[in-house]
């Protein structure tokens, strides 16, 4: 069986070396299409500028940290009337363009820091196979969006716990504002 897709990669990643120990997998992969899209004004270009490699935390694997190492293209962008001059291929869904995690490992992180309203989500994500640290764990959670209202009918686990940390965040905003405030006056 195809390796990516047992590791539910992107369609067109390619793996091409898999170092294992007995608590963690690296993955060097790299995309196959071609050709991107500028970010900017969605033109097509296969002129490659240059190259780098990534270094991104993924969702664990059979208990294994698993720690994927893309190699990213950068390609001139051809539209002579665009600004970005070069552009660096984009993996949408997966990661986001700064982060040091894909977006399933972020979810993986939110859901625990949920479900353990923090205490303790460290142990949990050592014993499931993720690094983090609980900084991490809790800007994870602080990332997360606000609940509209109107969209709660019924307050599962979650849910509670997404509202106590929406709260939270909400009255240290407001802390922080009351102190600059104190300290301009
Ligand atoms: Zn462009």
């Amino acid at each position: 069986m195809d390796a990516t897709l047992l590791l539910a990669l992107p369609e067109g990643m390619l793996i091409e070396e898999v170092q294992a120990t007995e608590t963690s997998l690296s993955l060097t992969v790299r995309a196959t299409h071609p050709t991107s899209c500028c970010p900017l004004c969605s033109g097509v270009s296969s002129s490659i500028h240059s190259h780098y490699q990534r270094t991104l935390g993924d969702a664990s694997c059979a208990g294994r940290q698993v720690q994927l190492r893309p190699t990213v293209r950068r390609f001139y962008c051809r539209n002579l009337i665009c600004e970005r001059k070069v552009f660096t291929e984009r993996m949408p869904r997966f990661v986001e363009p700064w982060a040091r995690m894909t977006i399933r490992l972020s979810e993986h992180l939110q859901a625990i820091g949920l479900a353990t309203s923090g205490r303790g989500g460290m142990k949990l994500a050592v014993r499931l196979g993720i690094q983090s640290t609980r900084q991490t764990l809790l800007r994870r959670i602080m990332a997360l969006p606000d609940l509209p209202e109107e969209s709660v009918l019924y307050v599962g686990i979650d849910d509670f716990s997404r509202l106590v940390w929406s709260a939270l965040r909400h009255d240290l905003g407001e802390s922080r504002n009351a102190s600059y405030r104190g300290s301009a006056a």
